[in-house]
């Protein structure tokens, strides 16, 4: 039968790798990915309706549009902000852009061209565009202090707006704009010219999306360039923090383990891995794979977030993950989702979709308030009774509607607009299904498209029904991830039958010739489970933490009896928690019941918090409890007050 028009909108993938590209997975095409309900659907809504205008509204309250106003001239005053706030727009723009490919909103696109325009009104006449820079320092000054100026910075989030734009919005005028920078850049950087890179990474993932884009070497060519020349040459050596915060210590190619930075040095190796992907470069993606092997062994936490340190907003030494003071930037999540979705692009392995879905539901969900207007930059997972603030990212505030360093709220933005195409891919042989979201997919082309429906209360809920829509008549192959959590407690039914799911596989591969109508039910294992922790992890040691499906679940004050506190907790992992009925006040998430026990310290060691070990003074008095868990996205919604993922293991009397 003819397949049938899917192409309701024409949201394109963030990254499309080129026809000549080494990848084993390619995105959807364009309009050919869409999440039409469910979970994910309603925090898609509430990011269009409400996110984008907030961030909008917030983007002129904060003066980051009037900076391009007083470089065009047509307002008077001081610049505003960050040197960087110029890139809070262009993630705007982006998350703009992939919500007119997911469904036109007039509204929507008057601001966008409106906000195009004033960007295009603060370009120089060499090309040169940075509101901030030019309202603060000379001309001469350009280029001087690239560690922290961050004007390559602001230039990459430039390109990727203007590429989404393009894409996904048909709308070109920032594609103008955005070469024109690349022209002059050439005129300033490359061989021959000067030797060095930005301060902070981005660009390079956005030149060779430029290059995808338009087919111009000379972008590809100075993508590459940026890339290389980092660690070398002018290395960042003489300013504070030194090269290892900039990930220049020592060259991408020869690096072993991600340091300094967090955001930082994701977005570089998510741009590595694009390169090596347009190269053909074997021995740089194998170098990007074991960098992030090594970075979910040693500096991840178990809610998938990154980057322990407060301090320089860095990554920690190897298992260093503080829980109360872990910084886990809800910037760095992202990073790690856009590093892990090329390298599953690249390398077809689900062990990145499994990545990209603890972090998505994990450590990138929990940045946004349920109603999608408030974030947090950093997600800790512990909040302690009695903490206090010391400063305006910190999680005791809540969510909160924008930041002086406004990096989240924007990213969360364009995320979330963009998120349909992570869900699956194709390739010669058929569709892959790697996250589980309601929506409708499409893979092949012509009469041999392949189109299917998914319907799923996911990740609440872990059936997933697989519809085919339309299909070819010929063999083709659907394949289904199986999530790391639930392999070998998977069921699978392909209309009606049952079929096997072998039990050490990731994913599950249905190869036949599809009929339309025909259903494929996917049911995965649900069971709430205690995870334990490596025995080098100081701060989880003796504590376990609990999960449900995908989810990272965490106790939380505000569902504890009176005068009882998440502090003084303990579990029992023995027992299976029970699921209850869906939270109305959280979305419908699934509360969890869990057997444990309130302690209390001897009155000895309320004096002096260190009894001798072994002594009377070291035991507890126990009071039998049940606690209540809710998933860690979700804490902090009704109200601030004590939060915890890891949970200390009752100790046997
Ligand atoms: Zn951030």
């Amino acid at each position: 039968m003819a397949p049938a028009r899917t192409a309701l909108t024409s949201l394109a993938a963030p990254a499309v790798p080129t026809p000549d590209a080494a990848v084993a997975l390619r995105p959807l095409d364009p309009g050919r990915a869409r999440i039409t309900g469910g979970f994910w659907h309603t925090r898609q809504q509430r990011n269009r309706l409400d996110g984008l205008r907030a961030g909008h509204a917030q983007l002129e309250a904060s003066g980051t549009l009037r900076n391009f106003r007083l470089v065009a001239g047509t307002e008077t005053g001081e610049a505003a902000g960050m040197i960087f706030q110029d890139s809070d727009v262009y993630k705007w723009l982006e998350a703009v852009a992939f919500e007119l490919g997911r469904e036109d909103d007039p509204e929507l696109r008057t601001m966008a061209r409106e906000v195009t325009d004033l960007v295009a009104s603060a370009q120089l006449e060499d090309g040169y565009l940075n509101s901030v820079h030019t309202l603060r320092h000379s001309a001469e000054e350009r280029y001087t202090n690239l560690a922290w100026n961050h004007e390559l910075y602001c230039y990459g989030h430039l390109i990727q707006a203007a590429v989404a734009l393009a894409r996904s919005a048909e709308e070109e005028q920032l594609l103008d704009v955005a070469l024109r920078i690349v022209a002059h850049l050439r005129t300033v950087f490359g061989p021959g010219l000067r030797q060095a890179t930005g301060g902070h990474p981005v660009f390079e993932m956005a030149l060779v999306e430029l290059h995808r884009l338009t087919g111009r070497p000379e972008v590809l060519d100075l993508a590459r360039f940026f890339l290389d020349v980092r660690g070398k040459g002018e290395r960042f050596d003489q300013v504070r923090f030194g090269p290892g915060y900039f990930s220049a210590d020592v060259p991408v190619r020869e690096t072993v383990s991600v340091e300094g930075h967090a955001v930082r040095a994701l977005y570089l190796f998510a741009g590595a891995t694009d390169q090596a992907i347009e190269d053909r470069d074997e021995e740089l993606l194998a170098r990007c794979e074991a960098v992030f092997a090594d970075l979910l062994a040693t500096k991840t936490y178990v809610t998938g977030g990154m980057g322990a340190r407060w301090d320089w907003e860095a990554f920690g030494d190897p298992y260093e993950m503080t829980t109360d003071r872990g910084y886990a930037e809800t910037c760095a999540a992202i990073g790690a989702i856009q590093w892990a979705w090329r390298l599953l692009l690249a390398t077809g392995k689900p062990r990145y979709a499994d990545a990209i879905e603890r972090l998505l539901l994990n450590a990138f969900l929990a940045g946004v308030s349920l109603a999608g207007t408030e974030f947090f930059y950093v997600n800790s997972l512990q909040l302690r009774d009695g903490a206090k603030a010391d400063e305006g990212r910190s999680i005791v505030h809540g969510r909160r509607g924008w930041f002086d360093c406004a990096c989240c709220p924007p990213n969360v933005m364009r995320t979330l607009a963009s998120l349909d195409h992570l869900v699956a891919t194709q390739d010669a042989h058929g569709l892959q299904i790697h996250q589980y979201a309601s929506g409708t997919w499409s893979a092949g082309e012509g009469e041999e498209t392949l189109t299917v429906s998914t319907t799923t209360g996911y990740p609440h809920d872990g059936r997933i029904t697989v519809r085919i829509d339309a299909a070819p008549s010929a063999p083709r192959r659907l394949s289904l991830r199986i999530p790391a959590w639930s392999r070998g407690r998977a069921r699978l039914t392909v209309d009606g039958a049952e079929a096997t799911v072998p039990a050490d596989q990731a994913v599950v591969v249905v190869e036949k010739e599809f009929a339309a109508g025909e259903e494929i039910v996917l049911e995965l294992d649900m069971t709430p489970r205690f995870v334990g922790t490596h025995h080098r992890l100081d701060a989880s040691r003796g504590a376990v933490a609990l999960e449900r499906g995908p989810l990272v679940y965490a106790l939380e004050n505000e569902d504890q009896d009176e005068g009882v506190t998440v502090d003084d907790a303990q579990v029992d992992p023995s027992a299976v928690p029970e699921a209850g009925a869906g939270l109305d006040t959280l979305d419908g998430a699934v509360p969890l019941r869990l057997a444990g026990s309130v302690v209390r310290s001897s009155p000895a060691a309320e004096a002096w918090p260190y009894p001798v070990h072994g002594s009377a003074d070291a035991e507890l008095e126990r009071t039998a409890h049940t606690w209540t868990a809710i998933p860690y996205f979700a804490w902090g919604n009704r109200s601030v007050a004590a939060m915890r993922v890891w949970l200390p293991v009752q100790e046997q009397s």
